[in-house]
């Protein structure tokens, strides 16, 4: 069975949480998108060609431990505003996406542009400082000396930067189904993404 939810939205939304749960209840496999760009932002803070990188991306780039910081993510957005990066990554999405046993995916352009025909679309967005709150939280649990101010203008910067952009810009597909977190639990944000892929499924 071929499958595919995508969940978009803008940074620290808590796509990436419930992508995982949902993936792990269905059994379906997932890909988050944004660690490609962050794989291709590293190896373009170490000197590469955003492009080459891109073009040449492997396995072990997704393992490399500094990808989950402040600055790989910012890296990550300034080669997303690349054309030639987006090519490079569409073919391994989309191969992802079709993948037999259900594929979620979750990044910004799952819905519109990498998989316009996906079986449920969520746009997962919470208020910036529902956002920064949570994404504080989890980098000071990293141990990252970092203030909340800090934090807050780094997603704002990020989503100014994913939102302008002309090629696959963060926006909601138009049949994608809203859901904002900001008051909710993680429970109840799963519970609500599970809910909408069982009403597709048993449609
Ligand atoms: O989701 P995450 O915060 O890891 O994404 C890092 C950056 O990668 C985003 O800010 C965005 O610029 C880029 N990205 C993208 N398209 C995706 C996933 C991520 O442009 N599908």
């Amino acid at each position: 069975m071929v499958f595919t939810l995508a969940i978009d939205g803008p940074a620290a939304a808590g796509k990436g949480t419930i992508s995982k749960a949902v993936a792990a209840h269905f059994g379906y496999a997932h890909l988050d998108t944004g660690l490609l760009y962050r794989a291709v932002g590293q190896r373009m803070l170490a000197g590469e060609e955003p492009i080459e990188a891109a073009r040449s991306l492997a396995a072990e780039d997704l393992e490399h431990p500094d990808l989950r910081t402040v600055e790989a993510a910012q890296a990550a957005s300034k080669v997303a505003v690349i054309p030639e990066v987006r090519a490079a990554l569409l073919d391994f999405q989309r191969t992802f996406a079709q993948r037999m046993g259900g594929a979620v995916l979750d990044g910004r352009d799952i819905g519109t542009v990498i998989c316009p025909n996906a079986d449920v679309k969520l746009y997962v967005t919470a208020s910036d400082e529902a956002r920064a709150g949570r994404r504080h939280k989890e980098l000071q649990e990293r141990g990252r000396d970092i203030s909340f101010e800090t934090v807050l203008a780094e997603l704002q910067e990020r989503d100014a930067r994913d939102s302008a952009r002309s090629e696959a810009p963060l926006k909601p597909a138009d049949d994608a189904v809203l859901l904002d977190t900001s008051d909710l639990s993680i429970d109840e944000a799963v519970a609500r993404a599970v809910a909408e892929i069982e009403k597709k499924t048993h449609a």
